[in-house]
């Protein structure tokens, strides 16, 4: 005598909210949509731990037309398989895809940042420093504390540091500062708007501060001659510099695209933003659709990540020029330059609103692409809807 199991693969991930349902294979990215109810013993079977993924089929099972094409889609996808074996020997086994409750979070509430001690710098890796006159004032108090924050980092996994001032001469001539972030470990870039490039800076050697990437924002696109201008300069002195072009329409971003291939700029980002009335350019360019989920391409460990914290904001840190220190500016800030930093980020692990904040929110709760779909970014915040999607779940 023969049995047969239903197994599913250890990569695969069943997710079902209401009455509907999502079988996505995280090795090869495939997956397919199906009613609950029309397989619904079985798939609660499948979903129950105890049966580690693999379950006997009754011989008429397969008779089930709505089972049967679930079956098929399954193997399609290579999501899982049939397997025969003589009845009586030990059953097949898998082990589903689940997150480890020991999480990062629940771990660290436990401890404290004492404990935790530099460990808590591991998860810093990027900062934004914003200036202005008076935070750069050299013989200011608030520009040693800033100093005193920037070297206690030297422990942390910091990656990149970003520059935005309003008048990048003040930074690039500022002793003390330029240099004590010049020796950061970490790519450091200086942003600059495209309407704060004063007539002088054309024909100065500031553009190129050793050891550091220029970014110009062009968020204003009136002036396309000095667009052009611009990135013609930056050719003729052999200027790396990256663009990001910051656009709020079909027009503007016609326009970026037409200057990247113009001059094959490599570096360039296109972001759209939103401004308050181009609701319509998100719905129609931004939203996501059926279609954009039906092959995520995300592997298993990226389902896990976004399960467990947000990709957008998870290990960055902002500073205001009053000192202020934010996970995210749009919310309360962390503390100030003049606190320990393992505390700060022990605080935003503990109890922010940022590195940690997923699709746990309606409707994409009971939505089965909830772990599929990015994780939430400053367009939902801006636009002030948890979901930016055209899709029933
Ligand atoms: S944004 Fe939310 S509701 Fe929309 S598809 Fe993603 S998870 Fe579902």
């Amino acid at each position: 005598m023969q049995e047969t199991f239903l197994c599913i693969n250890p990569d695969t991930f069943i997710w079902c909210k209401n009455t509907a349902g999502l079988i996505y294979n995280s090795e090869n990215g495939q997956g397919f949509r199906f009613k609950k109810l029309d397989v619904k013993p079985v798939i609660e079977a499948l979903q129950d731990l105890e049966n580690l993924y693999c379950i006997p089929l009754k011989d008429n099972d397969l008779n089930n037309e709505y089972l049967k094409e679930f079956i098929l889609n399954i193997i399609r996808c290579q999501t899982g398989k049939l397997i025969n074996q003589p009845a009586g020997k030990h059953k097949p086994v898998n082990l589903p895809p689940l997150l480890n409750l020991q999480s990062d979070k629940k771990r660290i509430e436990k401890a404290s940042p004492e404990l935790l001690g530099e460990n808590m710098l591991h998860y810093l890796m990027e900062l934004t420093i914003h200036l202005n006159a008076t935070t750069q004032n050299t013989n200011g108090y608030k520009l040693k504390v800033l100093i005193g924050f920037l070297n206690s980092l030297s422990f942390s996994s910091l990656k990149h540091v970003r520059i935005k001032s309003e008048d990048i001469l003040l930074f690039t001539r500022s002793g003390i500062l330029f240099s004590t972030i010049k020796k950061m470990p970490a790519k450091k870039s200086i942003y600059i708007k495209i309407n704060d490039i004063r007539p002088e800076f054309l024909s100065a050697n500031i553009f190129s501060p050793e050891g550091f990437v220029l970014v110009i924002r062009i968020d204003n696109f009136d002036d396309l001659h000095k667009i052009h201008q611009i990135i013609k300069m930056m050719e003729k002195k052999k200027i790396a510099a990256e663009f990001e072009f910051i656009i709020k329409d079909e027009e503007e971003y016609q326009i970026a695209e037409i200057l990247v291939e113009k001059y094959q700029l490599t570096g360039a980002d296109i972001k759209p933003v939103f401004t308050g009335d181009n609701l319509k350019f998100f719905e129609k360019n931004i939203f996501l659709t059926e279609e954009d989920l039906q092959e995520p391409r995300l592997n298993r460990r990226e389902v896990f990540t976004h399960q467990a914290l947000n990709t957008n904001y998870f290990g960055k840190l902002t500073i205001m020029p009053n000192g202020k220190v934010y996970a995210h500016p749009s919310h309360p800030p962390l503390g100030t330059v003049e606190d320990d930093i393992r505390e700060l980020i022990y605080k935003e692990m503990t109890q922010g609103n940022s590195w940690l904040y997923i699709r746990d929110m309606k409707p994409c709760c009971d939505c089965i692409y909830q772990w599929l779909c990015p994780s939430p970014s400053d367009y939902e915040l801006a636009i002030g809807k948890p979901n930016l999607c055209h899709i029933e779940g």
